[in-house]
């Protein structure tokens, strides 16, 4: 154990209410593309014309043919040790603990993490623009049903994922920021950090005299701020961190 890996144990010890927030880069060692990045989807596709709720409306054949793309990704994806690795941080830190996550693909889920808000909603649920019907599709569309319909209503179904143009759910964001209010450490894995307003957590809790510490192979907004910075993949960085916070007891 280095240095780094010390002084980030030693503050997950302390803690009293630790924030874990993670993005996209937590899910590449599972096979889920991330955004942004060398290999990220958006590098392919632009987002501003997918992930967006005027899209939808306007070709709603495009935008579903990419999330059921998407889909297909994840429903092949597993959890990775990074996810386990934040299931067992919770078992040992709880109830002092949340994650708070902006992956759509519920592998956090899968992994055994239950304090967890997943701010940017599940790719696997959809919701009736016309009646608000919603339901959970665990698969993916053979292309000659979409754009998926309401069963109740035949409305068009949008993904349940946060678009571009849409607010945040209202309860998922009440219960990260009332968390957010009180967390005195934010572990932030995986993420670029410039999607507001997630965005701003790690500014309001540095801003409340919190500390920080990233793990992400490459610098990110937050890295100038952070008190520990570690570099390297989360799957690979995760275990042997929670591994050590278990073995010292
Ligand atoms: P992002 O693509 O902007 O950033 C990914 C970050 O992960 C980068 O900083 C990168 O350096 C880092 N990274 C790459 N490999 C990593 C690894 N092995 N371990 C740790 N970090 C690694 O993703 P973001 O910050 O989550 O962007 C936010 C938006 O992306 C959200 O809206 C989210 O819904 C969406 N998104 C979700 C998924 C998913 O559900 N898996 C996939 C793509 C994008
Ligand atoms: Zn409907």
């Amino acid at each position: 154990m280095d240095d780094t890996d010390r002084e980030a144990l030693d503050a997950i010890r302390a803690s009293r209410h630790l924030m874990v927030l993670t993005g996209a880069g937590v899910s590449r060692e599972s096979g889920v593309p991330t955004f942004r990045g060398k290999d990220g989807l958006w590098n392919r596709y632009d987002p501003m014309e997918l992930a967006n709720i005027e899209a939808l409306r306007r070709d709603p054949l495009t935008v579903w043919k990419w999330y059921n793309w998407r889909r297909s990704l994840i429903h092949k994806a597993e959890p990775n040790p990074g996810h386990y690795a934040i299931a067992d941080l919770e078992a040992h830190k709880a109830p002092g603990f949340l994650l708070v996550t902006q992956n759509v693909d519920g592998l956090h889920r899968r992994a055994g993490s239950r304090s967890l808000v997943e701010v940017h909603g599940d790719i696997f649920r959809e919701i009736c623009t016309r009646c608000g019907t919603s339901r959970e599709a665990y698969d993916v569309y053979p292309e000659d049903l979409l754009p998926p319909r309401c069963d109740a209503c035949n409305g068009l179904m949008k993904p349940g994922v946060v678009m571009f143009g849409e607010p945040l759910p209202r309860e998922a964001m009440e219960r990260t920021v009332a968390f957010m209010e009180i967390a005195d450490l934010l572990l932030l894995v995986g993420t670029s950090a410039v999607v507001y307003p997630i965005a701003s957590i790690p500014f309001e809790i540095k801003g409340r005299g919190g500390m920080i510490i990233e793990v992400n192979p490459d610098e990110t907004p937050v890295s100038p701020i952070a008190d520990v910075v570690i570099r390297g993949p989360a799957g690979g960085v995760l275990p042997a961190l929670v591994g050590d916070l278990a073995r010292d007891g």
